[in-house]
């Protein structure tokens, strides 16, 4: 069989030509970083899980009309997304105070936040993602004012949908991030929601104990990733409820 042509590997996930022009293979890895890389491990599992939490996200917000890039999953630990041009900013959005909002304006963490913050992070690993501004980001052409509408617009939506579905399973959408591309039709472009959504880029907390669900169990220590990450799978219905702690990929498919 021909080899695959790898185009990027990230962190977190590899990127390899698609079978068709304009698609790309998504592949997870079990990698897990953290402060820009400072902190790493390998976490037996979390690959598949992120593949299989990230097609549920983005087949639920496709469903109800959010752009996305994602097309189908093709097996454990792959899917086949849409090629796009990606926006070089990290878009978070906010619901509760935690991590660097808490530590740069001293907000306690937990504090519900007065209504959804929108906030731009230049996508540069050597730099450490500073945060940036519109300004910044009009005055170096990452983005128009249109796209900067377009962009809220998408990220309130991906957060009203998220918000909701994981309040359903008793647990708190504290923050995320997303990335957003382009695609080119034409002269005609659009932008949707790509890379991936899954508990590496959001903070999900438990509505009654506030137990952390998301990276920041790895990040701060706090246990085992692959479990908590199994855990937010079980509620939402994406692994059986009784299935045993995500290891060896061995369950799904
Ligand atoms: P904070 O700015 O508080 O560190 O992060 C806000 C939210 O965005 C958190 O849910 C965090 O997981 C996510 N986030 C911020 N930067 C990154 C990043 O570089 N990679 C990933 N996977 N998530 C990020």
């Amino acid at each position: 069989m021909a080899r695959r042509k790898k185009i990027y590997e990230g962190k977190a996930k590899i990127l390899y030509e698609g079978p068709e022009p304009g698609t790309i293979v998504q592949y997870f890895k079990d990698d897990a970083t953290a402060f820009n890389a400072e902190k790493k491990d390998v976490i037996e599992g979390k690959g598949v899980l992120n593949n299989r939490l990230s097609e549920y996200f983005m087949t639920g917000l496709n469903n109800i009309g959010v752009p996305t890039h994602f097309i189908k999953r093709i097996n454990m630990r792959e899917q086949l997304v849409r090629a796009v041009e990606i926006i070089p900013l990290e878009v978070v959005v906010r619901n509760v105070a935690a991590g660097s909002i808490s530590k740069r304006l001293g907000i306690e963490e937990g504090t519900p936040l007065p209504r959804p913050i929108v906030e731009y992070y230049f996508k540069d690993d050597k730099l450490g993602d500073p945060m940036v501004g519109e300004e910044h980001i009009i005055a170096f052409g990452w983005a128009s004012q249109q796209d900067l509408d377009d962009i809220v617009s998408l990220a309130l939506r991906v957060n009203d949908f998220m918000s909701g579905v994981m309040m359903g399973v008793g647990i708190r959408l504290v923050d995320f991030k997303i990335e957003i591309g382009r695609i080119w039709d034409g002269d005609y472009m659009r932008l949707v929601v790509a890379d991936e959504i899954s508990p590496d880029s959001c903070r999900l907390w438990d509505v009654t104990t506030g137990q952390k669900l998301d990276k920041d169990v790895f990040r701060r220590d706090l246990g085992n990733l692959a479990d908590a990450y199994t855990e937010v799978a079980r509620r939402l219905g994406v692994l059986p409820k009784n299935s045993a702690p995500l290891g060896k990929p061995k369950l799904i498919n």
